[in-house]
């Protein structure tokens, strides 16, 4: 999800929902189902504007304040 780019440039970071809201899992080590984004903040940007955390997580996701902070 994110960009679309398939060759990840910077890795992967994996986020998990945390009640409701989306919560970064750099260790992979947080239960529940994951969604996957480059490492980088024009990725996330791409995937915020596309709404690409609700349609992998498949529900209603709140964005923490600091996600593109996060990943900058
Ligand atoms: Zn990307």
């Amino acid at each position: 999800m994110g960009c679309g780019q398939s060759a990840p440039k910077h890795g992967l970071l994996r986020f998990v929902l945390r009640e409701g809201r989306l919560e970064a899992d750099p260790d992979a080590r947080l239960p529940g189902r994951g969604a996957y984004l480059h490492h980088d903040e024009a990725c996330a940007r791409e995937a915020v504007r596309r709404r690409g955390f609700e349609r992998s997580l498949r529900t209603t996701v709140r964005l923490p304040d600091d996600l593109l902070e996060s990943l900058s």
